[in-house]
């Protein structure tokens, strides 16, 4: 069995082993049983339902909760050469009753559907009449009730267990907690399914977080060590995040915004542009999140603060997908603090659902101000020991200073309490500072005992001690929101003077700025570059052929991988990792061509064309073309569509199409909106008709019309 998996492992999909678990997984379910897979983001759980469904007899069900995330994986399937569907709300009547055909018929290995429309009674009939390989049910947390994911259609998932005994279903996600954990088991009835948990370290991601101190300035010298990268910055507001998307574009970064707030349209197309184009910077709430399957995010950052390390954990888990170097970057301060404990304490609902969320957003409190490994302390707060610290965060880089700070922290907590408990920071550093100015004056602040003790220290380390008094739970934050200062309980001991207390400094701005490579286009050194950009101008040109994004005929990992070995012929090609059958015979010949092309630009792609050319207007069909071109239909007719887009061929020179048959996909294309549908939407209609190549054909020409 895992011998047939490991050739499918790599045929299919191009890889030479398993990553992790995943080897177990795949026999366990492959073998009929059920699993529950707990895994981080980026791990490769895709591939733990996908290879079983291709080792099994039948159907495969995949159940997943977004179109965009159904989408990608149809697409990414479609490009490996592997039957996959999805069914969903967009589709018209037509289009599904020929899905549902086509799978009467056994051409589709796996269905991608949402859980709503997999409950309906018709589609489980439908699907009970069928040989089924397994049920895969993807985002499983979403059927817990206290995440942020919930769906209430998940809910429905559990009758599978009895409607489909026998058939063995697999549970994945990346949420690690325990109670999720339990949640998922219980109510999808999969006591019964061997649990893999694994680690969920994100080793190729370097965590840094900085004191807040002019944000903006911050996050563009952060930005401006990652020109050209891919990355998303949180902002908790919605107008927060149109500034900053807006300050960002007018200095010159690429940036889109993303919040809830926007027109559904607006939305979605900033969305799409993020996962098509390269080097864009979303500016987003949380809204923004779940369903970003892009793999070559190099960096999350975030303005403010989230409010538990779970969310922390997840947001900063979209950079790096893919495995190479990302950063997850954070810049907090007193406001952040001040601002999110007030909302705690606002917040409807029972006290203990309160205590709970207190809990957690001090967990995140103590990552900020950690000054130990924060890569040891997130990974301890999911009950996961690291025995050494990481060696990858600010703190195992930079080093942290703290200082004894129990005497000024005596001062402060003195100042809070004398002046009544009702001051915020501004104030109290004031006081400290013995600052004689109208509203000490007019509270007559300048006669207390603390007026003017704490000369010692300036303004930014006594606001900086206050931050930390306030995240370490000593002292509290006024609920009216004006960000009065009371003494916590737990500051007895310390005024007491039964212990003392141990701060980080904060850190120079400058010595911010070493850490890891992080960004993707660092790691290619000067001499490659040309060639790095090179294969990536190529694969952009076939992403929009295609219709796909980017890292769906390639990931980064993959071409950096082809530079890095420059393969010479297609049978080196094919050990590079990520290159499987399918993409080898597609691609394989024009990536091997531009790196052939070396320093200059590819020629022999562009000889390749030039002849192509010439060629097709004397009349060959495509496939006289690919045999005298010694390269696949499928490249002849990517290279045709390419021809006609830059006019130098017209589609009848390129093709010989009955007038109405070409009528038919003409009007196909045009059926819809504004925008041309790419290729592969209308492909389902003349499957068996005509090649698809000849769609990308025919929209060439289309669109080549439209522009001229
Ligand atoms: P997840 O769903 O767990 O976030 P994915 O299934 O999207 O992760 O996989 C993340 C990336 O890792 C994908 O680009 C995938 O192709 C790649 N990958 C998965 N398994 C392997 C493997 N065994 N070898 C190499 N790359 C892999
Ligand atoms: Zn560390």
């Amino acid at each position: 069995m895992l011998e047939n998996a490991q050739r499918i492992l790599k045929d299919v999909f191009g890889y030479d082993k398993f990553r992790g678990r995943q080897g177990a997984i795949i026999e366990r379910v492959a073998a009929g049983g059920d699993a529950l897979v707990l895994m981080p983001t980026g791990g490769g759980k895709s591939l733990c339902f996908q290879v079983p469904a291709l080792l099994r007899q039948g159907l495969a069900v995949v159940v997943s909760p977004l179109i965009a995330l159904m989408d990608d994986q149809v697409a990414t399937l479609d490009e490996l050469g592997v039957a996959a569907v999805a069914l969903n709300s967009t589709l018209s009547a037509d289009e599904q009753r020929l899905i549902a055909e086509r799978i009467r018929r056994g051409e589709i290995k796996l269905l991608y559907v949402a859980p709503e429309r997999l409950v309906q009674p018709r589609m489980l009939a439908f699907l009970q009449n069928l040989e089924i390989a397994l049920f895969a049910i993807d985002e499983a947390h979403c059927v817990s009730q206290w995440g942020h994911d919930f769906r209430p259609e998940y809910l429905q998932l559990g009758q599978l267990a009895e409607l489909f005994p026998g058939v063995p279903r697999i549970a994945l996600t990346a949420t690690a907690d325990m109670r999720t954990r339990e949640e998922i088991v219980q109510r999808l009835h999969l006591e019964n399914a061997e649990r893999f948990l694994s680690s969920f370290d994100r080793p190729n991601i370097f965590y840094r977080i900085l004191p807040k101190d002019q944000p903006r300035k911050q996050l563009l010298a952060f930005l401006a060590q990652r020109k050209g990268d891919a990355g998303i910055v949180y902002c908790m507001s919605r107008k927060k995040v149109e500034e900053v998307a807006a300050y960002l574009s007018e200095q010159g970064f690429p940036a889109l915004p993303y919040h809830a707030g926007l027109p559904n349209e607006l939305r979605a197309f900033n969305q799409k542009r993020f996962l098509n184009e390269e080097g864009l910077i979303m500016v987003a709430t949380i809204a923004f999140g779940m369903g970003i399957d892009k793999p070559n995010v190099r960096f999350v950052a975030h303005l403010d603060l989230p409010k538990s390390l779970e969310a922390y954990y997840q947001e900063t888990g979209r950079a790096g997908r893919d495995g190479l170097p990302a950063e997850a970057w954070m810049a907090y301060g007193l406001q952040d603090v001040i601002f999110l404990k007030q909302m705690l304490s606002n917040s409807e609902g029972d006290e203990r659902h309160k205590r709970l969320e207190q809990h957690k957003l001090d967990a995140m409190l103590a990552l900020c101000e950690q000054v130990t490994c924060r890569r040891q302390a997130l990974l301890a707060y999911f009950d996961e020991q690291m025995p050494e610290p990481c060696g990858h965060c600010d703190i195992c880089v930079d080093g942290v200073q703290t200082w004894d700070a129990t005497e000024p922290a005596r001062q402060a907590l003195s100042a809070i309490y004398r002046s009544g408990q009702r001051y915020g920071v501004g104030h109290l550093v004031d006081i400290l500072l013995g600052r004689d100015n109208d509203k000490v004056r007019s509270l007559g602040h300048q006669h207390l005992s603390v007026f003017g003790v704490g000369k010692a220290l300036g303004e930014a380390e006594w606001r900086t001690l206050f931050r930390q008094l306030v995240a370490r739970g000593l002292v509290d934050v006024d609920i009216e929101g004006f960000g009065g200062l009371r003494l916590n309980d737990g500051c007895r001991p310390l005024l007491r003077g039964e212990v003392g207390l141990e701060l980080r400094r904060d850190p120079k701005p400058q010595s911010s700025s070493k850490g890891g490579a992080s960004s993707a286009s660092q790691l290619v050194r000067g001499e490659e570059r040309q060639q790095w950009e090179a294969l990536r101008t190529l694969r952009r040109k076939l992403a929009e052929e295609h219709g796909v994004p980017p890292y769906v005929i390639f990931p980064d990992s993959t071409l950096l991988e082809m530079l890095r070995s420059q393969p010479t012929s297609l049978s080196e090609m094919a050990r590079v990792s990520g290159v499987g059958a399918r993409k080898l015979e597609r691609y394989g010949e024009a990536f091997l061509a531009v790196l052939a092309g070396g320093e200059s630009a590819p020629a022999p792609v562009a000889d390749l064309r030039h002849e192509l050319v010439s060629l097709a207007r004397a009349g060959m069909t495509p496939s006289q073309i690919a045999s005298q071109l010694a390269c696949t239909e499928k490249n002849v007719y990517a290279l045709l569509a390419e021809a006609i887009s830059r006019q130098q061929l017209s589609l009848e020179q390129a093709l010989d199409l009955p007038e109405d048959l070409l009528g038919e996909i003409q009007d196909a294309f045009l059926d819809g909106d504004a925008e041309l549908p790419p290729a592969s939407s209308i492909a389902e209609l003349f499957a068996g008709r005509v090649e698809e190549g000849v769609l990308h054909c025919v929209r060439a020409a289309l669109a080549a019309e439209f522009d001229g």
